[in-house]
């Protein structure tokens, strides 16, 4: 699970012991990476292989945010969640940055990733569905209690960046989501660049980059495993 947040015994406890940061392991180290925000991209893969690498119904990114404590950790349980019945996977990238700013231009974006893993963008499809037709905020279905399966950082400096390669999930053996990271409508450096300019980013910070086809429902039993080509595999059931 995220970090656990001990409840406190007495209110001095509460006030005198602050809650730890809550962080993620990095490949290949004992080190952490230190989690800031969670920032995570709207739809962001054409359905089908982006011709000669231009879309024309390009609009600009759209943006929504889960919380650090939603993450789930060293664990490979997804508890599924309460006051929904339609909770689907969504298999992303995952972008760590090092370094932060205002107004990043383009060509410096990539200087701020520090690494990359594998995440699933848990959803409850049916409160986020609810909120979307009332013109409301996303957060019931996104930033809900363990909504962010993640796996452990690699850095830059042992995978390089990741442009193209196979991001897919495949649930109880059967492959469920497939594309390749070349497809981002808003590569890694411009969604940097963007949100640059919406937020202040700092180092901590995770974008996760959006999913490709073939989200769907998952049940208690399932077990998922995303995998990204140039990181490790993330497996998790829901229980
Ligand atoms: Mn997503």
């Amino acid at each position: 699970m995220a970090a656990a947040v001990p409840s406190a015994q007495t209110p001095e406890d509460f006030v005198l012991h602050p809650h730890p940061v809550v962080s993620l392991p990095v490949t290949g180290t004992d080190k952490r990476f230190p989690v800031h925000r969670i920032y995570c991209v709207g739809r962001n893969y054409a359905a089908h292989a982006v011709e000669m690498g231009h879309d024309p119904d390009k609009e600009p990114p759209f943006f929504f945010q889960k919380n650090p404590d939603n993450l789930v950790v060293e664990s490979d349980r997804f508890p599924y969640p309460d006051a929904t019945t339609d909770v689907h996977h969504e298999i992303e990238l995952v972008v760590a940055l090092a370094k932060g700013g205002t107004d990043i231009p383009l060509d410096q974006a990539l200087d701020t990733v520090y690494g990359y893993a594998v995440g699933l963008d848990m959803t409850r499809r049916d409160l986020q569905g609810q909120a979307k037709k009332q013109g409301r905020p996303w957060e019931v279905g996104k930033a809900f209690e363990h909504s962010a399966p993640c796996g452990p950082i690699s850095p830059v400096a042992e995978t390089g960046h990741l442009d193209q390669g196979e991001i897919s999930l495949i649930v109880n053996g059967e492959r469920r989501q497939e594309g390749d990271l070349n497809q981002l409508i808003w590569k890694v450096p411009e969604t940097i660049a963007y949100l640059s300019g919406l937020f202040e980013l700092a180092p901590g910070d995770l974008i996760f980059t959006g999913t490709p086809a073939g989200v769907g429902p998952v049940v208690r039993g399932d077990v998922m495993v995303g995998h990204i080509e140039g990181l490790g595999d993330l497996k998790v059931q829901v229980t």
